[in-house]
């Protein structure tokens, strides 16, 4: 007999839903990917690393050129250097940096406050090393956390606060306030953080996004987690990273090496060589701001209601007014009735709560966007 250790897991809404937009021949709005290609230039520059021979083990912690240039972006963006030797280590996308993470420090008893509408990878691996997710419910319409709420959530046993800056499905962001405040209670209750940034350069109207690496002394305590799938629109290419300091980054990878050991070479040395050019992700706020502005100025005059996301290429649609139904079921309808797909939000809620809001992902193209509103203008 199989016991299972993650008895209450099932399929991803994502996987649900992206099925259901093929089955039914919907747009998909629902999976958070771009519907359109990621630079050609990066593709070539793989096939040339390819090419030019990098085919067998990269580096266990990753590429030396790769990882130099993560510590040179970080201490130019956010004032924090990380060793390339020590503290980065490249990863199969973010998810494997999370899992890790949580697999290098979680024990039996240990409990982990996250933040719900929370992205869905970070409870099953909590509980799959003992752990116990203790979830805090952010609510609309601003979806922050209230820090009060927060201390009164700590117990002798906590000891990891996930927190997820820009904020999915939200859009919502944290702000320096925010990370100051997270800061104290992590030193003062000896915790430790990840701070999952995979959205860190999709923010938008002038915001500066709050790394947990400008701040010193949470940045002591943070894995911070990073995706190039979402930075260069190629979610399919699972490649990402850790920041974390020494110590952290040891344990880390004492895990990592007998998870993965090291992840695709030739990605690494072609991106080490993209991510040389700082337009590369600079100019990604105002490339979604303007995608999320076309598909607003779309649907303004729809039944929808709209808090503008202020990070991620997600965006909430609150359809109180059109209709009654459980998010789920009207996803459902949705989808199958009207031919666009998006995501329920109460399967990321504690306890399912139902705030009538789906997420629509709009890292999509123009022509997407407005197939899509012709629709959703219509309901
Ligand atoms: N965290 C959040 C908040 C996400 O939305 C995602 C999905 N990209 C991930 C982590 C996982 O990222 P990756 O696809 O690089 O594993
Ligand atoms: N991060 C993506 C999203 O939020 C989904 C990734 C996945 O399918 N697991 O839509």
């Amino acid at each position: 007999m199989i016991v299972s250790k993650l008895p209450n897991v099932t399929t991803t809404i994502f996987s649900i839903m992206s099925k259901m937009a093929n089955d039914h021949n919907a747009i998909n709005l629902s999976q958070g990917f771009p519907d359109f290609p990621s630079d050609p230039l990066l593709s070539q520059w793989v096939n040339e690393a390819m090419e030019q021979g990098y085919n067998q083990y990269a580096p266990m912690q990753g590429d030396l050129g790769l990882r130099e240039v993560i510590s040179e972006k970080c201490g130019s963006l956010y004032g924090k250097h990380y060793d390339p030797q020590t503290e980065i280590t490249i990863t199969a996308g973010a998810t494997q940096a999370i899992f890790t993470a949580i697999a290098a420090v979680i024990n039996k008893g240990d409990e982990v406050i996250v933040f719900s509408p929370a992205y869905d990878c970070y409870e099953p691996a909590i509980e799959l090393f003992g752990g116990i997710s203790v979830p805090i419910q952010l609510r609309p319409p601003s979806y922050v956390p209230d820090w009060g709420e927060v201390v009164q959530h700590i117990t002798p046993q906590t000891k990891m606060i996930i927190v997820n800056t820009p904020h999915n499905p939200s859009g919502s962001i944290l702000s320096e306030n925010d990370m100051l405040q997270l800061q104290e209670l992590a030193v003062k209750h000896d915790l430790w953080v990840i701070s999952d940034e995979v959205y860190e350069h999709i923010i938008f109207d002038g915001q500066k996004h709050q790394s947990a690496a400008r701040f010193e002394a949470l940045s002591k305590r943070a894995f911070i987690t990073a995706s190039f799938g979402k930075t260069f629109h190629n979610t399919g290419w699972k490649m990402g990273y850790c920041l974390a300091p020494k110590a952290l980054s040891e344990e880390f990878q004492k895990v990592h090496q007998y998870n993965v050991f090291s992840v695709n070479h030739p990605a690494q040395v072609a991106l080490a060589r993209y991510l040389k050019d700082k337009d590369h992700y600079l100019g990604l706020p105002a490339f979604y701001q303007q995608k999320r502005d076309v598909f607003i100025d779309l649907i303004k005059d729809s039944r929808f209601k709209i808090v503008p996301s202020k990070g991620t290429y997600f965006q909430l649609l609150d359809y109180s007014d059109i209709s009654s139904e459980g998010d789920r079921a009207f996803a459902e309808y949705l989808t199958k009735e009207h031919g666009v797909a998006t995501i329920p939000t109460s399967v990321f809620n504690k306890n399912q709560e139902d705030f009538k809001q789906i997420r629509v992902c709009f890292a999509k193209k123009e022509e997407t966007l407005k197939a899509a509103a012709k629709i959703l203008n219509g309901l």
